[in-house]
């Protein structure tokens, strides 16, 4: 029977197949509350180039042995099992850091060729990036989103506990020369980078980056995160407007998570993800799996479903597709952040893929 991980990487629990009780027979992924997933998000390593503080700990996390990730061709057998039998049209590799994945332009490739046509993007600190881009779209990369919180160095540093603001400008300059567009910029929500909010906003219009703030959410391998010591979307407003004319436009499409908001009148814009203070569960679209290899359906749900055993030991296409069905089949309503009794996860961000 495959071994489910519970909780940090190395853990391992042993669990069945999920129970369909009550699920329709459809082909794809539908929850009990009506929602379908389309978008996939494959962490292909743990293992990171910065320490931000909202994310890993300072020593980072430990290390996973290379026999327990998944490998390039596992990963592309998901893909294409997602996109063929499970309806899946979008994919995005993250992690930890996916740069750190030697192989990463080889995870893509063959991506590519297991789901011929499907969108395949990153989600990247950007450290690395100029001398991979060319390779990575080569293969078949089409969109990238970089993470930046803040421009200011020094802030950079405090907050990623490392001094590599040029090298992820390096990586940005480098993305766009390459023609990948539109090249998306995500900013966590900090105290101590809010004030420079308004200055990031500006550079990523005259760099024609799209900028998106996310409200921090409580998935800090060091459990430090508070409700009351977190950054608002509301608050994020407030302080844009002493700058820019901000005019509410809506989501992109109802399961978008960030709203958009039109800077000084367009066309310029900028997305708002408020997690926590407006969450949007009640329209996720998404599924995970972790860099072992394990169906996470929920950021907040530590119930994992293990596929790696199950590609391990032979198991063929149809029956991996109905254990993924199942692990969707049980996710949970909503994060439950507002909630008394609200545990977060055992797992951090970086350990579950972002
Ligand atoms: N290392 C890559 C990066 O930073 O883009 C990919 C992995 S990272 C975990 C994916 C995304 O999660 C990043 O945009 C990061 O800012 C975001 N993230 C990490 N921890 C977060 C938290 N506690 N709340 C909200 N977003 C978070
Ligand atoms: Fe690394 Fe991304 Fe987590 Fe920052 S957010 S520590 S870059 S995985």
């Amino acid at each position: 029977m495959p071994a489910v991980n519970l909780g940090l990487p190395a853990r391992a629990a042993v669990r069945g197949e999920p129970t369909q009780v009550g699920r329709p027979e459809v082909a794809g992924l539908i929850d009990r509350f009506g929602r379908v997933a389309r978008d996939l998000r494959v962490s292909v390593t743990e293992k990171c180039s910065l320490r931000c503080t909202y994310c890993m700990p300072a020593e980072g996390l430990p290390n996973i042995p290379r026999e327990q990730l998944l490998s390039a061709a596992e990963i592309a057998r998901l893909v294409g099992i997602g996109v063929r039998d499970l309806g899946i049209t979008e994919v995005r590799f993250t992690g930890g850091e996916p740069l750190m994945r030697a192989d990463l332009a080889e995870i893509i490739g063959l991506s590519a060729d297991a789901a011929p046509g499907v969108d395949l993007s990153i989600t990247t600190n950007g450290i690395g990036l100029d001398h991979r881009i060319h390779s990575l779209v080569a293969a078949g990369l089409t969109r990238v989103n970089v993470s930046l919180d803040t421009i200011d160095r020094r802030h950079f540093a405090e907050l990623t506990r490392r001094d590599r603001l040029p090298a992820v400008l390096a990586g940005i300059r480098a993305a766009h020369d390459a023609g990948v567009s539109p090249l998306k910029i995500n900013a966590v929500l900090m105290r101590d980078t809010l004030a420079g909010a308004a200055d990031l906003l500006a550079w990523a219009i005259e760099n024609d980056c799209r900028l998106r703030f996310i409200e921090q959410m409580p998935l800090d391998a060091d459990h430090n995160w508070a409700r009351d010591n977190m950054v608002s979307a509301q608050a994020l407003l407030d302080v844009l407007g002493t700058r820019f004319t901000l005019t509410e436009a809506g989501r992109d499409d109802p399961s978008a998570p960030a709203e958009e908001w039109l800077v000084n009148g367009g066309p310029a814009t900028v997305g708002i993800i408020a997690s926590v203070t407006r969450s949007f569960c009640a329209a996720c679209d998404r599924t995970r799996i972790t860099a072992e290899g394990t169906v996470r359906s929920c950021l907040f749900g530590d119930d994992e479903t293990d596929l790696r055993g199950l590609l391990r030991g032979g198991a063929d296409d149809a029956e991996i597709a109905r254990w993924w069905r199942g692990a969707m089949w049980g996710k949970q309503a909503g994060h439950g952040i507002d909630s008394s009794g609200f545990v977060p996860p055992a797992r951090s961000m970086g350990a579950i893929g972002g």
